[in-house]
């Protein structure tokens, strides 16, 4: 089983190594005593993250997601990263590729398919839906430092 390698953390960072996305199919989640998901890796905890969770996840030709899901205040944003699929929200469907990338809100009842002929990984971003105010530009979020940039 493949695990997430820590490089480097501090004070106000953590940096962790996913491996290539071939290796994603590699990772193992268990789900319950009998149960591991294979291909799915979720980064939130390694990275010790406070506002958001994130997973990586292949499914090999043919695969679903296995089930409809809803969440019950985290809104989602799957970036497709390789393959070719449909995904679907509410009963409508549509072909996603390397490149997409889908909002759903929560009650968005979700599932995605590889419909390709190779492997399809994603990416997953859920965080807390509405969390953002009129306020939260990122050009007004950003602070630009006057530091001088050095390496
Ligand atoms: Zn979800």
């Amino acid at each position: 089983m493949k695990e997430l390698q820590t490089i480097k953390s501090g004070k106000n960072f953590t940096a962790t190594n996913l491996g290539s996305i071939d290796e994603v199919i590699n990772y193992e989640l268990p789900m319950g005593k009998d149960f591991t998901l294979k291909g799915k890796v979720f980064l939130g905890q390694a990275l010790g993250t406070t506002g958001s969770e994130l997973s990586f996840q292949t499914l090999v030709p043919g695969q679903d997601s296995g089930f409809l899901h809803t969440h019950k205040t985290h809104e989602e944003i799957y970036v497709i990263i390789r393959g070719k699929g449909e995904y679907q929200v509410d009963g409508e469907t549509f072909p996603v590729e390397e490149g997409s990338v889908i909002r759903v809100a929560p009650d968005g009842r979700r599932a995605l398919k590889n419909t390709g002929t190779q492997n399809l990984t994603m990416l997953c971003i859920q965080y807390k839906a509405n969390s953002f105010g009129e306020n939260d530009s990122p050009m007004t979020d950003g602070v630009i430092l006057n530091d001088k940039l050095t390496w």
